[in-house]
Order: C-alpha cells, then sequence, then structure tokens
C-alpha cells in the first residue's frame, strides 16, 4: 500500500523533506509519491508523517475505489445525499 498526492496540492514543499523513505519528489505538475518507496512510515513513525505535515490534507491512502486520486468520489457523495 502506498500513500498519493491529490491534484490539489500547493507545492508547499513540507511533505518532502520529512518522508523518511525519499518517496516524494517533484512531478511534472505537483509533488508525487513513488509508491514502490513509501511504506506508509511502518518503522519510523506510527502514522504517515506526510499526511501530517500536509497543510491543505491533500496526501491520502490509495483506495480500490479512486485509484488514480482524481477526486472522483464528489459524484459519490452527491449520490448518498440524495436519499
Ligand atoms: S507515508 Fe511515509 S513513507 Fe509514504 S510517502 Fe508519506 S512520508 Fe513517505
Ligand atoms: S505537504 Fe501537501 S501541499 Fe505541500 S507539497 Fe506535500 S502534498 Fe503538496
Amino acid at each position: 500500500m502506498s500513500y498519493q498526492i491529490g491534484r490539489k496540492c500547493i507545492n508547499c514543499d513540507m511533505c518532502e523533506m520529512e518522508c523518511p523513505n525519499h518517496a516524494i519528489s517533484m512531478g511534472a505538475e505537483i509533488y508525487e509519491i513513488d509508491p514502490d518507496k513509501c511504506t506508509e512510515c511502518k518503522g519510523f513513525y506510527d502514522s504517515p508523517t506526510c499526511v501530517s505535515v500536509c497543510p491543505i490534507h491533500c496526501i491520502k491512502k490509495i483506495e480500490d475505489s479512486d485509484p488514480d486520486g482524481t477526486g472522483s468520489q464528489k459524484g459519490k457523495t452527491a449520490k448518498k445525499n440524495q436519499n
């Protein structure tokens, strides 16, 4: 499993220096997490430190329902509220 940076990333640089596995680097437009390097901080911290330091909370665990991290969950939320 790995974490993924969402498109709302403001490139503040906070997470890059915090990652113990050097899994975070600047991509074409925003920062990206290398899933092969991300260990969810196991062995270093009790919780993912990149998630903790991100000021806009745009780092999420990769879930099957949103594999590309495009934030397609908006539609689901809207449907849920239709009841
Ligand atoms: S969860 Fe930990 S290991 Fe994974 S990218 Fe974030 S800081 Fe790095
Ligand atoms: S801490 Fe959050 S907003 Fe800042 S560079 Fe990392 S992912 Fe982007």
